[in-house]
């Protein structure tokens, strides 16, 4: 059966294939392949391998000894997943229940299934979970521990904000970070931003008004072996802004919605020469033009912006995109 496949010489196979696995981007039902010289790694999400990683469609054998929730339900389920729980957004209880019952019986490592039961809301961007299957050893059902691009971090669903399908672009803007600089998340979350950055040898600050999230963020900069190069922050990054004037050499702004009304303090926070990761949910007739002109309006004309990239991120609701501005601030003498 023709499944998506990345394709590399079986030199970077273990790398690439690792790559992938941190990303949980791996088919597991289909098994990989060596071919004419090549290796085949089947993927779930193609649209979410990394730039520069080539995939094609290939015959690759189904895995005989797995069995996958499609198997017993005889359809495809829709989840993500994240750690060992899988994250369902399905409106008709019984379906619901009978993909969770499937996920869990399936040969998957998923114990838990959760079902969206509100949108994000509120300050900290939290939602409701509907607990379908709690399969975690301590009753607490919604904590897990997520791994992306070769980092850990831990999060509890029902306390947090974190979106496992950010991942490819979280990798994106990381992979554009340089030792020594100084990098500051407004609106940090657990910190699947500042931990990758702080691998990578910055030095960073994480601002975020939700206590539990920033106890995360210790926890997962302990984790991840970088806690000396994270400073975390509970508060309004608007009052912490002060502390933190001019220092930037890069800002990362993902409160989609809202960001606008914080580029004033991102001016503050920006140092001579600063790069602005800008995130905005607009509709897709102009999904950038508004956030170009907000971030032109608060800074210039003590800046001189340019926007290096704009980029779609994803889909976010009919005629909605979820986009990215990657704008450079330099300060005029
Ligand atoms: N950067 C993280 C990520 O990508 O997973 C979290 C992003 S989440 C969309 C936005 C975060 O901003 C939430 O964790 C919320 O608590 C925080 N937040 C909202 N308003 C804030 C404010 N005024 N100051 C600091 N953090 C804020």
């Amino acid at each position: 059966m023709d499944v998506p496949c990345v394709r590399v010489r079986p030199s970077e196979g273990e790398a690439i294939r690792r790559e992938l696995a941190d990303a949980d981007l791996i088919a597991e039902e289909f098994e990989i392949t060596v071919s004419d010289g090549w290796l085949y790694v089947p993927v779930a999400r193609p649209e979410a391998v990394p730039p520069g990683l080539e995939v094609v469609d290939y015959d690759a054998p189904e895995r005989e000894t797995q069995t996958t929730p499609a198997d017993i339900l005889g359809f495809e389920p829709s989840y993500e997943r994240l750690g060992e729980v899988a994250l369902l957004d399905e409106d008709d209880p019984e379906r619901a229940a009978e993909i969770a019952r499937a996920i869990v019986d399936s040969d998957l490592p998923l114990e838990t299934v959760l079902n969206k039961r509100s949108k994000i809301k509120g300050e900290t961007r939290v939602r409701e979970w509907a607990v379908l299957v709690d399969g975690s050893a301590d009753g607490r059902p919604t904590e897990t521990v997520h791994r992306e691009y070769g980092c850990e971090f831990a999060l509890d669903l029902a306390e947090v904000y974190f979106s496992p399908r950010l991942a490819t672009e979280r990798h994106r803007v990381a992979a554009q970070v340089a030792a020594g600089e100084r990098a500051l998340d407004m609106f940090a979350g657990v910190g699947p931003f500042v931990i990758p950055f702080a691998k990578r040898g910055a030095e960073c600050v994480g601002v975020d008004v939700n206590e539990r999230a920033i106890e995360y963020l210790r926890e997962n900069a302990r984790r991840n072996g970088v806690e000396d190069g994270v400073t975390a922050i509970c508060g309004d990054v608007r009052t912490v802004a002060a502390e933190y004037s001019g220092w930037a050499d890069r800002l990362v702004m993902n409160l989609p919605h809202s960001a606008d009304a914080f580029l004033e303090t991102a001016v503050t926070l920006a140092g001579a020469s600063c790069v602005l990761h800008y995130y905005d949910i607009q509709h897709e007739d102009d999904p950038f033009g508004p956030g170009e002109r907000a971030i032109r309006a608060a800074a210039e004309p003590e800046y001189e912006v340019s926007v290096e990239t704009r980029r779609t991120v994803r889909s976010y609701a009919p005629h909605e995109l979820n986009v990215c501005l990657d704008v450079r601030l330099e300060r005029r003498e």
